[in-house]
């Protein structure tokens, strides 16, 4: 623990337990990179953090209070880039958890964006289109003093998707005067969305997923695959690895899971799901519990869910050989560590999981130049920056034996340390 970190202080608002675990994972890096306790003093906490109460009225005519969150955790390096999520859990410590894990994504992969995060603390399963829509304009139009192409850039995170991002572009586009496409990433293509956007997370899951195998010097020629969670990040990573030979033997959504170790057929899965609404009951498979689909055996485990799935009480149970998050933040630092001296390769999330933000930096990049690109060439460079970063992340582990999270976040760091120090501390 480096000197500052130990320093006696009153307690910031933020400090929640998810919070604190995040912010372990700065306090650990920074001493084994003798990282300058001031740089390391002031990249543990949020830059800044706005709380709105956003009133809907809902459809049966009720007017109901939600509370909705705006993280920056730091604009060193750019505008800060951050995804909106809907879920019951959100909180202020949760939101600038996820703010600070986006700043270190962002300057692993090389992008000009410092780290951002929001949030309503809401059932969206519960929230009619309507209620949705409502929801969305009156936080937008909270937090609008935030949000521009140059300070903040939204884009889709859990339960929210392309609508809600074109709700937040015409929002912030009728408020001031003219539209203004670069405010969000992750909108609809027809509003100046990217190609390749809506599938960036998982083919950058799956490709992680490829590039760990070599890693590891795999020796299969088919890897099983397991993925928990079949929405957007898991769905996708489980069609793009169907199709490259890998043979996944088990999935999940919030209602439960599916197995077969002889592998699903994944496109007649997916027209399953879209007509169905869930995996459950999936002929040619048997129903998992989702506590018993991480403990199933297989070279690949894919967490895609929700944070803090693999922990200290279900951390033994894991029976796979290469762990990749394609969620944020889904395993603990005490399971990280424990799995990691299991000879258990972890891709971490700020690396996996990156391909979403990725394609967010292109989305932004075409509307700033008006000039789109095509899906094939949005792919190609989604792959020479993941492959990039996973080069590095790979070649600094084996050569310190560092944990790759820890690798990943010394290269993200040290870059933005260098920003910082450069740009020195006003006044
Ligand atoms: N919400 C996604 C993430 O956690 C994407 C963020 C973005 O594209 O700005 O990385």
């Amino acid at each position: 623990m480096s000197v500052i970190a130990s320093v006696k202080r009153p307690t910031m608002e933020c400090e929640n337990e998810h919070f604190l675990m995040t912010q372990r994972q700065i306090d650990e890096i920074a001493f084994e990179m003798g990282l300058d306790p001031e740089l390391h003093e002031r990249l543990r906490y949020p830059k800044r953090a706005l709380i709105v109460t956003v009133p809907v009225r809902m459809d049966s005519g009720v007017v109901t209070s939600f509370t909705g969150y705006r993280v920056h955790h730091d604009v060193t390096l750019g505008p800060a880039k951050g995804g909106i999520r809907f879920h019951p859990e959100v909180s202020l410590g949760e939101v600038s958890a996820l703010a600070m894990l986006m700043t270190w994504k962002c300057a692993l992969m090389n992008l000009p964006y410092g780290g951002a995060k929001g949030g309503i603390r809401c059932h969206p399963w519960d929230l009619s289109l309507g209620e949705k829509e409502r929801l969305t304009r009156r936080y937008t139009s909270e937090i609008i003093n935030l949000i521009g192409p140059d300070k903040d850039i939204p884009a889709p995170d859990m339960y929210t998707n392309e609508q809600t991002m074109a709700w937040i572009m015409d929002t912030y586009s009728i408020n001031v005067g003219h539209s203004v496409p670069s405010v969000v990433t992750g909108k609809p293509v027809s509003i100046g969305g990217s190609l390749g956007r809506n599938e960036a997370t998982g083919r950058g899951v799956a490709y992680c997923a490829q590039r760990a195998v070599e890693f590891s010097e795999l020796k299969t020629a088919s890897p099983t695959v397991v993925i928990q969670g079949f929405g957007n990040v898991g769905s996708v990573a489980a069609k793009i690895l169907h199709e490259k030979g890998f043979t996944i033997v088990a999935v999940s959504d919030v209602y439960g899971g599916i197995y077969n170790p002889k592998g699903l057929d994944i496109p007649r899965l997916l027209a399953y799901i879209s007509e169905m609404g869930k995996v459950e009951n999936f002929a040619g498979a048997n129903n998992v519990t989702n506590a018993e689909l991480l403990s199933l055996p297989c070279d690949i485990l894919i967490p895609a869910a929700l944070g803090n799935q693999i922990h200290s009480e279900n951390m033994d149970k894991i029976n796979c050989k290469i762990l990749v998050e394609g969620a944020n933040g889904p395993t603990s630092p005490e399971a990280d560590q424990y799995l990691h001296d299991k000879g258990i390769l972890i891709v971490p999330d700020i690396l996996a999981n990156a391909g979403g933000v990725t394609v967010s930096y292109f989305e932004w990049v075409q509307g700033l130049m008006h000039l789109f690109w095509s899906e094939d060439e949005v792919n190609k460079r989604l792959e020479q920056i993941m492959g990039r970063a996973c080069d590095q992340v790979f070649d600094l582990t084996k050569k310190t034996k560092l944990r790759p999270r820890m690798s990943a976040l010394r290269i993200g760091i040290g870059r933005l340390a260098e920003a910082k120090r450069l740009r020195g501390l006003y006044p």
